[in-house]
């Protein structure tokens, strides 16, 4: 299985090497040169089997010869033993025809950490095999972060480095980001929003002196096994609804994209998807793409639902790939368009990104209704995220198609909103009640690339 880059111009990697490099180096993302599809016979063998096997056979013929069965099977097992749920993605039934899909059982209680534990196992087997080091440099806006640290700590090849907007991560994600004692993991506050942190590791990632001399690699939801690791529940989910004997759609609370690209390959592999709903908050770049071909970004405005406070989403790259006839030239020019100012998507990429994806809005009112409706209702708690996913996809409900909300995180990670908005406090899970508890460690960082990169070669010289 080779992997290629969406702008055509860095050399063709394995998934080992795809993984542990994140961006191609031509700035491109790397993609499968193939999606390999899956027999309705083997769709329908899935059902009623354990998360992890589940998952061993949605990915095993992505992964090549960079693992063994018997080394896959290990890392899937290490991965979602920290779960805190059986079922690891539990589905739970909203109304008619509407189910919620809780991917908040992990470590740090949001959907990232399906990626991430697996991640983390990887390049532990890889880079153990090979006695190699190597430096994570991460952004997020608050998710990705405290996954990427949950999945890393302790683990002897790898420093981890994240940056993370100061002041606009909650306090749950902060805390999990700044409270594990590792040596080996590094919290980094940086004065800007989430997209000025993105930049700053893309900037990195584009240093190729500093990328080589700190052996650098990147967890970010750009990095192709993240997204892999997140075409499992597509299946597991929709097989439980009865896939491949009949079609099921799914809502997804969207930022970078990572999330319901791997809803795509699952659609691609052969799964039997109707839609797939982009769900955005008010920063709705996406939606308004889809509606109208131009993607202009016009500067983050803050809201409840942080983790999707998002104006370049990365991930878009890769649907742009396919739907430019896998073109890395055609690529490469709308990101030169995207640096100054913005791009018009073509009239026949554009009918090409609707065969596949549906959009749809919800602003702040909306969203605290929606949780505040929701808990009336069915009595679930729903986060800022999931509540944006859900009343978009009651616009979306089609008689005879199952819709499958993804719920990207707990409630008890946003609880001031959800308080705000249901008159309830969310509880942390019991097995992570001390986190209020326990002292931080964080380093402030200005917006500025010559001194973020000073840092990191200071503190993995140590
Ligand atoms: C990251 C995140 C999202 C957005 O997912 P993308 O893959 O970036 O589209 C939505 N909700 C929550 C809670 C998240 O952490």
């Amino acid at each position: 299985m080779k992997y290629v880059s969406t702008r055509g111009q860095a050399p063709d990697l394995t998934f080992e090497e795809a993984m542990l490099t994140g961006l191609a180096r031509d700035g491109g993302l790397y993609v499968p040169a193939e999606v390999p599809v899956m027999a309705a016979n083997d769709i329908a063998a899935l059902a009623g089997l354990p998360y992890e096997e589940v998952a061993f056979r949605v990915m095993r013929p992505f992964i090549g010869d960079s693992f063994t069965d018997d080394e896959f099977r290990a890392i899937i097992a290490r991965a979602y033993e920290g779960f805190g749920h059986a079922a690891r993605a539990p589905l739970v039934q909203l109304g008619p025809g509407h189910f919620l899909l809780e991917l908040f059982h992990g470590p740090t209680l949001a959907f990232k950490d399906f990626a991430m534990q697996l991640i983390g196992q990887l390049f532990q087997a890889a880079l153990e095999r090979s006695g190699q080091r190597v430096t994570i440099v991460g952004a997020t806006s608050g998710d990705t972060g405290s996954a990427a640290i949950e999945a890393f700590r302790g683990l002897d090849a790898v420093d981890v480095f994240i940056l993370y907007p100061h002041g606009r991560v909650s306090e749950v994600q902060r805390r999990q980001m700044t409270t594990p004692a590792e040596s080996n993991v590094h919290a980094l506050a940086i004065d800007g929003h989430f997209d000025d942190a993105q930049a700053r590791v893309k900037d990195m990632f584009n240093d190729f002196d500093f990328r080589d001399g700190v052996r650098l690699a990147g967890v970010n939801s750009i990095n192709w096994a993240r997204v892999l690791a997140q075409v499992v529940y597509y299946f597991a989910s929709a097989v439980e609804l009865g896939a491949p004997h009949r079609k099921v759609s799914f809502t997804v609370p969207t930022g970078n994209f990572g999330d319901i690209f791997a809803g795509y390959i699952a659609r691609k592999m052969g799964l039997p998807i109707d839609r797939l709903v982009v769900a955005t908050n008010q920063n709705d770049i996406l939606h308004r793409c889809l509606s109208t071909s131009e993607y202009m970004p016009d500067g983050v405005i803050p809201s409840i639902s942080p983790s999707m406070d998002i104006q370049v989403s990365s991930n878009f790259e890769r649907a742009l790939f396919d739907a430019y006839g896998r073109d890395g030239k055609a690529v490469a020019q709308l990101m030169d368009e995207l640096k100054s100012g913005g791009f018009r998507v073509s009239q026949g990429a554009l009918q090409a990104l609707r065969e596949h994806f549906d959009s749809g809005r919800c602003d702040e009112d909306e969203t605290r209704a929606t949780i505040k409706r929701l808990q009336a209702t069915t009595g679930e708690l729903l986060c800022p995220h999931s509540a944006v996913g859900v009343k978009v996809a009651e616009e979306n409900l089609k008689p005879g198609v199952p819709m499958i909300t993804l719920a990207t995180a707990h409630p008890a990670k946003f609880p001031a909103a959800v308080e705000e908005a249901a008159g309830i406090h969310p509880p942390l899970p019991p097995r992570m009640a001390d986190l209020y508890d326990r002292d931080e460690r964080v380093t402030r960082v200005p917006n500025d690339l010559a001194a973020i990169e000073t840092l990191i070669r200071e503190r993995i010289a140590k």
